[in-house]
C-alpha cells in the first residue's frame, strides 16, 4: 500500500444467483485482494435467500467481507465495477434481476456520502437480512455512522428466510 493516504476499514456486500455464484464471490474476493491498496481482512459465511422483488428467478448467495483499502470511496466504486466487468456481469436491465455478480460497498469508515454514482452507507442495507446477518457475524458490534447498531437493525428486519449455506475463505 502507498504511504501518502490512511487506511480506512470498509464493508462490501457480494452476490449472484446465476452460473455459479459461489465461484464467482471467491473469484471477485481473489482479485480484490490482489488490487493496490487494498486488502480482504475477514469475509462471512455464505448466506442463501430467496430472491424478493422479481421472485420468478434461483436464490441468491451472498456475502460480505471487511477490507483495508487507502482508495477513497469512488476509487473503490471503480474497483468493484470493474471487478463486476472483468466476471462477466451483464446487466439484464431488471432492477434487482438476475446477476452472476454483484458488489456493494456498504460501509466506508464513518463516511456518510451521496452522489449521483455513490451513496454510502449502502441505502438498502438496512432492509436486507442478507447484508445484516453477515455484517453481524463478523463484527457484532458494527455502528453505523448515523450510531445505528448492526443488531439493532436486524431486530427490526422482518425475517426473509436467511439461511447459512457453508463458508468461503478469506483469499491469501
Ligand atoms: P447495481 O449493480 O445494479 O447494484 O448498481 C450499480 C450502480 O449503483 C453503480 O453504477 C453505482 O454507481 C451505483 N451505486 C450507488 N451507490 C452504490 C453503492 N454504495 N455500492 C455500489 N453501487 C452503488
Amino acid at each position: 500500500m502507498s504511504a501518502e493516504s490512511a487506511s480506512v476499514l470498509a464493508w462490501i456486500g457480494l452476490g449472484g444467483n446465476v452460473d455459479d455464484p459461489k465461484s464467482a464471490i471467491c473469484d471477485a474476493l481473489t482479485r480484490l485482494n490482489q488490487e493496490v491498496d487494498v486488502g480482504v481482512e475477514a469475509v462471512s459465511s455464505l448466506y442463501r435467500t430467496a430472491a424478493m422483488g422479481v421472485t420468478d428467478q434461483p436464490d441468491f448467495l451472498n456475502a460480505v467481507a471487511r477490507l483495508v483499502t487507502k482508495r477513497d470511496p469512488e476509487g473503490l466504486l471503480q474497483t468493484l465495477l470493474g471487478i463486476e466487468s472483468a466476471l462477466g456481469r451483464v446487466r439484464s436491465g431488471v432492477q434487482f434481476g438476475p446477476r452472476n455478480i454483484d458488489l456493494d460497498l456498504l460501509l466506508y469508515g464513518e463516511v456518510e456520502m451521496a452522489t449521483r454514482s455513490l451513496t454510502v452507507p449502502h441505502p438498502r442495507m438496512h432492509l436486507r437480512r442478507f447484508v445484516l446477518e453477515p455484517l453481524y457475524e463478523i463484527d457484532a458490534d458494527l455502528t453505523l455512522p448515523d450510531g445505528r447498531r448492526v443488531s439493532y437493525l436486524l431486530e427490526q428486519c422482518r425475517d426473509q428466510g436467511v439461511k447459512r449455506a457453508g463458508s468461503i475463505e478469506v483469499p491469501r
